[in-house]
């Protein structure tokens, strides 16, 4: 990263989800739910190294995420990165990896399912990571997730 864009994008301290391909800077909000929890930084279409497609970065000030909640990215953007940011210093990066399990999100493919006919809670655990694949845990059908 140049000098300049540091600046720019610079947090006191925070989270900052680097390394997320273009354009899904936005469905990374929305898989975290974000969005009425302070000041929320986005930048989208970043020139990157290690992602000839280009990045987004997504900045979220005074709020250190779980690694249960950075987690969740994985299902859409394993390549992406977190950095945890206290007092202007990079305090912790952290590498994600698929949750075990996923609480709402997703929805069961399965029309007769009981999340989708009685509005049971959607619980989906992890089945393969190829795809990634996560099973119902009412009905146990598999669904891929996808971007
Ligand atoms: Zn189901």
């Amino acid at each position: 990263m140049t000098e300049r864009a540091y600046k720019v994008y610079s947090i006191s301290s925070g989270t900052v989800i680097d390394h997320i391909p273009t354009p899904l800077a936005l469905r990374v909000v929305e898989i975290l739910g974000l969005g009425n929890e302070g000041i929320l930084t986005i930048g989208m279409g970043f020139t990157s190294k290690r992602l000839p497609e280009g990045k987004d970065i997504v900045k979220i000030e005074n709020k250190v995420l779980t690694r249960d909640e950075t987690d969740m990215i994985a299902l859409i953007a394993p390549e992406a990165t977190i950095n945890i940011i206290e007092g202007g210093k990079v305090i912790e990066k952290r590498r994600i990896s698929l949750p075990d399990g996923i609480r709402g999100v997703m929805r069961c493919p399965n029309p007769n399912c009981a999340t989708n006919v009685l509005g049971a809670q959607r619980v989906f655990g992890l089945a393969s990571p190829e795809g990634p694949l996560y099973r119902c845990r009412y009905c146990e059908r598999t669904t891929k997730v996808e971007p």
